[in-house]
């Protein structure tokens, strides 16, 4: 598949075409005009924001032998010849990066141009050079012939070598703007009588991620797969997550309405949109929703503050569909504050709790769970846990002293139930609160074990699990003793902690 046609048929022809750099137009331009160029320029910047076709530009305008406030005259024999010109060479450096090919090309540039006064050698993707290749070509950079000019473009200026650096003038693109991305693409659009809806350029603007050469690729490819091109067709071809997407899954959350909610994310997920888009798109919605309600001085609804939070902890991380509703339940959950609501909440968390407990309990080690269950009810007694409650109580203020204020939102809600000498089982109010707490337990204890002792091992249970424990414990204590079974070494230890990342960061396992 060509992505590039309808770029290239509208690479700029000028630099009055190009799109969205101005600071780099006007640094070169100035440069044209007071006839001081530099002998190595080096284009770094994402892929698709221009470099090559400001470097092709360039070339041609200070080739011109009659250029006119820094623009190519197009009627000069160099500018005629621009086109087929051998004096403008192209090198991709990611297929020619050994050291034989800078021999080559060290060769080659003591020949005079053909037709012009500068021979620009334009190397893309430079990083990709052999480090033999990298050797072999930096006396060429350092001081090379007269008539040669070297542009370098890379995606990646970190891996390019200082000694290269230091050697040419740098010049960094930027994304470009998704408004001049719209405009362009409308533009283009336009001329090439392709049907396509403002709502959905938008949309396509924002998945390019600022690259004007992806935007143009999409159109092209969709151009081909519909007459006209709307959010649904954007929607087939990318499974996209569209702006309604977004208003709609915060609706629900506003409304509560949880099993609408978590079958939406679903349908995202079912669909391909990618993860990282819709958590972009939905902590820019909920920011504008929060400094809306900030404004206007309306309270703050659901909780949208802690919501944003817990949202921008999973970016970059994995798992990232099963975290985004679990932070979803947990903080509707949390936001609940009428008896009303309370019930029909209680309904319908059961449903998701349906929807979501399989992703769940496959990271949760079942054995381990109903061990510790077990074991808080061994030797347990009041005293012991009168004096685990004033620990606990001590934990919120040797959190936030120690800057781990990430756990607070977690503990706020928990109540010491059973203290055993070993063990410890705590509650608290919702189901998703558990589950958040136990996938971080182990961590939780070792960090603060200063305050509640070494190895003492923790389980939380939601108020309606603690209920059903304690009555079976009741229960069994007339016909059993229970004795202290030894925790299996967990399996999928790793899994457990890389999930606990997911939700909290990476600190969060550093232990000491
Ligand atoms: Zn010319």
């Amino acid at each position: 598949m060509d992505y590039k046609v309808l770029y290239r048929k509208y690479r700029p022809k000028d630099f009055n075409d190009l799109v969205g750099q101005d600071h780099i137009k006007e640094l070169l331009l100035q440069s044209i005009l007071n006839n001081k160029l530099s002998h190595a320029f080096i284009f770094n910047g994402p892929r698709g924001t221009g470099k090559t076709s400001t470097a092709k530009l360039f070339a041609k305008i200070i080739n011109c032998t009659n250029n006119f406030e820094g623009n190519a005259c197009n009627k000069c024999i160099s500018c005629l010849s621009y086109e087929e010109t051998i004096d403008i060479i192209e090198i991709d450096a990611a297929s020619n990066n050994g050291v034989d090919e800078i021999r080559e090309l060290r060769e080659n540039i003591k020949i005079l141009p053909s037709l012009s006064r500068y021979k620009v050698y334009i190397i893309d993707e430079v990083h990709m050079l052999s480090t033999n290749a990298w050797n072999a070509f930096l006396k060429t950079l350092e001081e090379p012939p007269k008539h040669v000019i070297f542009i370098l473009a890379t995606t990646e200026i970190q891996k390019v070598p200082i000694t290269v650096l230091s050697r040419c003038q740098r010049f960094d693109f930027q994304r470009i703007s998704n408004d001049v991305i719209f405009q362009k693409v409308k533009e283009i659009a336009k001329k090439e009588k392709i049907n396509i809806s403002d709502e959905a350029i938008i949309e396509l603007s924002e998945l390019s991620n600022g690259g004007l050469r992806d935007a143009l690729g999409m159109l092209d490819q969709l151009s081909k797969l519909s007459d006209k091109i709307t959010i649904g067709t954007l929607n087939n071809a990318y499974g996209l997550v569209t702006n309604k997407d977004i208003k709609e899954i915060f609706e629900e959350y506003k409304n509560r309405e949880i099993k609408l909610l978590i079958e939406n994310v679903n349908n995202l997920n079912l669909k391909g949109a990618n993860s990282d888009v819709l958590l972009t798109k939905m902590l820019d919605f909920l920011l504008q929703e929060l400094i809306k309600y900030k404004i206007s001085n309306i309270k703050e609804i659901n909780n949208l503050e802690q919501l944003i939070f817990d949202l921008e902890e999973c970016y970059n991380k994995k798992n990232k569909y099963l975290m985004i509703k679990t932070i979803l339940l947990k903080n509707v959950e949390d936001s609940v504050e009428n008896i009303e609501i309370e019930n029909r909440v209680k309904e319908e968390k059961n449903i998701s709790r349906e929807i979501i407990s399989d992703e769940i309990l496959e990271q949760i080690n079942l054995e381990t769970f109903n061990i510790r269950i077990n074991n808080s009810f061994v030797n347990a007694n009041l005293n012991l846990k009168k004096e685990f409650i004033k620990k606990w109580d001590e934990l919120t203020n040797y959190f936030c002293a120690i800057g781990e204020t990430k756990y607070l939102s977690l503990l706020k809600n928990t109540k010491v139930e059973v203290v055993s000498p070993t063990n410890v089982l705590i509650s608290t109010n919702t189901y998703n609160n558990s589950v958040l707490f136990n996938l971080i337990c182990d961590e939780i204890s070792e960090k603060c074990k200063k305050i509640i002792g070494d190895n003492i091992k923790i389980i939380c249970l939601d108020e309606e699990q603690w209920k059903k424990e304690k009555s079976k414990y009741i229960k069994n204590k007339k016909i059993k003793e229970y004795s202290y079974i030894e925790e299996p070494v967990l399996k999928n230890n790793t899994k457990t902690i890389n999930i606990a990342t997911d939700i909290f960061g990476e600190e969060l396992i550093e232990i000491k």
